[in-house]
């Protein structure tokens, strides 16, 4: 360990010989480059005969990465770090059972260590997948988050997850008031934002409007604007809850209708999903510039085909996400992305009448888990591309294994070849959290072994009891 981090301290690293897919605003992809990392942030990028010359005797590392490639770090815009000891608990099972008498009961019986270890094993996985930043959707104990995000090096925008309504809640959660909800909110954020070297953010977060108060919904739109910061929202997941809006709040159709009706749609607003919206609802988050958290797995799995090709016609801009573990299981973005180009190409079906193998092509999926996922979650000016000035958070591909090779096109190679296995390294705020497959800051099998025993704990506390599928003897 102190070996790593005394290599993790160097001032400059050169790395070179590699291709590097900037992702920046020409889309430059070097074939044979070179980046030069100073501390945190990239000084220098370009093609390696030139970055050799002008920087190699100023290294402390020299890394030849030749038959490597090099992409921007990727950005996951929905994940649920809480939910990760309770993969597999609701697997096959009606919304209603899934939120009711599986995740509820097991996240408002989580505590603290249970949280600080769910989100170190989902941090793991993220990582292993190549992502060094990512929004949490609203978990338990902002603390527990906080603190292993902060072990694992990576960087992320952390919410809570807030109620203040509802069916079925959990009676610890059910005498939370709306103040309850904001206080705790402020208090995390003065505590926990920009710590960690500045890798962590706190933003407020709403679960979902069916268990939300229209007075939570403002105070919470005023105490972000307040403090700067985003709110992170599940928005039109299923058309019951666009009917409950529209019943309750009497307007002509869905969440986004009211959001838009409360003035509650802002630039700063994250809507994950988003799967039931109608053309209008689509502009009228255009027009507020909202960004989307498309979770493709999670989509398929419990929601349906959100229309995603609109949303990017409009000049929304849509992202990736994993979701929770309970609603993906696999928690990797770089299956996202294989996921989202090919259910998007599929719904054309459905849309259009007509198969449509141009829809979200590579690069746009390419740019939905980096440019655009910056631009999500408010960090575009430091993260999404690999530009001189901006964080060095950068993601090594292996593509020389059975699984890409031959490499024709190495943007398409990246989306629609490309495994988890197939990331080596990853960098981020300029240190190396995971080497050659090795996860730098934790022990992975001791990780494991301690979130198998919570998860078993948690469970029976939570008096969660799954049933038998099989004959098991
Ligand atoms: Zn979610």
């Amino acid at each position: 360990m102190e070996k790593e981090k005394e290599e993790n301290g160097c001032a400059i690293t050169v790395m070179y010989g590699c291709v590097i897919i900037t992702m920046d605003h020409h889309l430059r992809v070097f074939k044979d480059g070179a980046i030069v990392i100073h501390l945190d942030r990239i000084k220098a990028i370009g093609h390696s005969q030139q970055i050799l010359s002008d920087f190699s005797h100023l290294a402390d590392h020299l890394i030849d990465l030749t038959g490597h490639v090099i992409l921007p770090g990727l950005i996951n815009t929905h994940v649920h770090t809480s939910q990760q000891l309770a993969r597999g608990i609701a697997d096959d099972v009606d919304l209603v059972t899934w939120l009711h008498h599986r995740i509820w009961p097991y996240e408002s019986a989580m505590s603290q260590h249970d949280s600080y270890l769910s989100t170190l094993l989902c941090g793991i996985e993220l990582i292993h997948s190549g992502v060094t930043c990512f929004a949490e959707a609203g978990g338990q104990h902002v603390s527990g988050m906080a603190s292993a995000v902060e072990l694992l090096g990576l960087r992320a925008c952390l919410t809570q997850s807030t109620m203040d309504s509802g069916h079925g809640l959990p009676s610890s959660w059910a005498s939370r008031t709306t103040q309850d909800c904001i206080q705790s909110q402020k208090d995390s954020y003065h505590k926990y934002n920009n710590t960690a070297q500045g890798r962590i953010r706190i933003w407020f977060g709403i679960r979902q409007i069916m268990n939300s108060t229209e007075n939570l919904l403002l105070q919470t739109r005023d105490a972000a604007a307040q403090l700067n910061t985003g709110i992170h929202m599940h928005v039109a997941e299923i058309p019951y809850e666009n009917q409950l809006v529209v019943d309750v709040h009497k307007v002509n159709h869905g969440t986004v209708t009211y959001l838009d009706k409360i003035h509650f749609l802002q630039n700063n607003l994250l809507a994950a999903h988003s799967v039931w919206v109608d053309d209008n609802e689509i502009s009228l988050l255009s027009k507020a510039g909202v960004k989307v958290s498309h979770c493709p797995a999670a989509a398929m799995r419990m929601l349906g085909f959100a229309p995603v090709r609109e949303m990017l016609g409009a000049g929304i801009c849509v992202s990736l996400g994993t979701d929770g573990a309970p609603s993906n299981n696999r928690m990797s973005i770089v299956d996202e992305m294989y996921l989202a180009s090919l259910i998007n190409k599929g719904r054309e079906v459905f849309a259009n009448g007509t198969t449509d193998p141009t829809a979200l092509s590579a690069e746009t999926i390419l740019k939905m888990v980096t440019v655009n996922g910056a631009k999500s979650v408010q960090w575009d000016d430091e993260l999404g591309s690999l530009e001189v000035g901006k964080k060095a958070d950068i993601v090594v591909v292996n593509p020389s294994t059975w699984t890409m090779v031959p490499v024709h096109d190495c943007i398409s190679n990246m989306v629609y070849c490309m495994r988890t296995e197939n990331v080596v390294s990853v960098m981020c705020n300029g240190l190396w959290i995971m080497k050659d497959k090795k996860i730098i800051n934790v022990d992975e099998e001791e990780v494991i072994l301690k979130a198998k025993q919570a998860s078993a704990e948690l469970l029976k506390r939570a008096g969660i009891q799954l049933p038998t599928r099989m004959n098991f003897i």
